[in-house]
């Protein structure tokens, strides 16, 4: 039997192990927080990273803590929520917002116990294992590369009650700060604020700048942030790795997720490419032998995230701009364009790989 150590116990490593788990292999997960740390605050998970986590046979599972689809009207507007670009539901119909803890529970559970070791930090090369997954995220220590400030940090926070969102949702837009809002299954709003500014600026208390900056948007804005708990508000400066990396493989050792590719969350694309590289490597460690299939992984992984990652910090740049014509350009950009660009970014399914005769 094959057998594959993954490091970190996130979305990326979690997939990766249950897709390689269910086609034989021995995995051994290692993960430096303790279970059950997970923060974080609601998650956009599109069609592609269903078809993703389909492909590993956990499809199902997450499914059933994502609810069903929502019919708010959503897209892009204005601070006093006049719409500025609004997205058909065709669009992104698979569309679902989940939160974090829930997407991490599920996805532990489909594990056989055991499979994780918690409190365990990887400071080294493991040996005995066939194939080493880096699943470390951004700061992944096995990659070492250097890492660059987006220009903006951001805050999240999740309700905890239900609040009514008046048939809207998406992000609303002001100069240099914007507001995101997004409904979970159970009625509670998962919230986001980003903010142009410094690296690491402080704030005495971060929840009053986040209702000092945004209360006065429109509804239900100040109603969400009096719904919400400001012990349980996260803050994150927005990283991407400050160069595209020239490979996601050195030697037995494979990149995956934000180790390989972290990217700004502005098109909400992260995890799902997390989860589409999980499958990914998956079906070509149960199809080729070992070093052709991480070598076809870093083929096949490499131009979709790089891609992807770029799209990102460019539409994180408009998003955040203060020039007016940001606001016209929303306005003005044709559907078909819109439609093209989602299009894109939803299409994904298995690698057809078929053994050299
Ligand atoms: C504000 C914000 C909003 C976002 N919103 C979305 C969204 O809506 N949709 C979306 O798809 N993506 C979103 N993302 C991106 C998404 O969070 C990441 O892309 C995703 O979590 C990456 O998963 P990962 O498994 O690669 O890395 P991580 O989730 O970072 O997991 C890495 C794990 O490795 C562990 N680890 C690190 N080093 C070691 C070590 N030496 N030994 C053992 N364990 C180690 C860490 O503790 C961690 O658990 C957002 C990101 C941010 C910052």
């Amino acid at each position: 039997m094959s057998r594959v150590a993954i490091i970190g116990a996130g979305i990326g490593g979690l997939t990766t192990a249950i897709g390689l788990q269910r086609r034989g292999w021995d995995v051994s997960v290692f993960e430096r927080s303790g279970a059950n740390s997970q923060v974080g605050a609601g998650l956009s998970l599109f069609g592609n990273g269903f078809r993703a986590l389909d492909a590993v046979g956990a499809g199902d599972a997450v499914r059933a803590i994502a609810g069903p689809p929502q019919r708010l009207t959503t897209g892009q507007r204005r601070r006093d929520g006049r719409w500025l670009a609004t997205t058909a539901h065709s669009l992104i119909s698979e569309l679902r917002v989940v939160h974090r803890a829930d997407l991490h529970r599920v996805l532990t559970d489909e594990l056989e116990p055991g499979t994780v070791t918690y409190g365990k930090e990887v400071d080294g090369p493991l040996d005995g294992f066939d194939v080493v997954v880096a699943a470390d995220g951004l700061r992944s220590p096995t990659r070492g590369t250097a890492i660059r400030y987006s220009g903006y940090t951001s805050w999240r926070g999740v309700t905890t009650r239900p609040v009514d969102l008046l048939g809207g949702a998406g992000e609303s837009l002001g100069r240099g700060e914007r507001f995101g809002l997004a409904p979970l299954p159970d009625g509670r709003v998962y919230w986001f604020g980003v903010v142009s500014m410094p690296a690491g600026t402080p704030f005495p208390d971060e929840f009053a700048e986040v209702r000092r900056r945004f209360a006065s948007w429109h509804a239900p804005i100040a109603e969400v942030l009096d719904a919400t708990d400001p012990a349980a508000v996260v803050r994150t400066d927005i990283h991407d790795l400050a160069k595209p990396l020239p490979s996601f493989v050195m030697g037995s050792v494979v990149l995956l997720g934000d180790a390989a590719h972290a990217m700004t969350p502005d098109l909400g694309q992260g995890a799902n490419m997390a989860i589409e590289d999980a499958a990914t490597l998956t079906c070509v460690l149960s199809t080729l032998p070992i070093k052709d299939a991480i070598a076809a992984y870093d083929e096949i992984r490499r131009p979709r995230t790089q891609a992807v990652a770029r799209k990102a910090r460019l539409m994180g740049r408009l998003l955040q701009s203060r020039n007016p014509l940001r606001d016209v350009l929303l306005r003005l950009t044709p559907p078909s364009v819109t439609a093209r660009q989602l299009t894109a970014l939803q299409q994904w399914s298995p690698p057809e790989v078929t053994l050299a005769a």
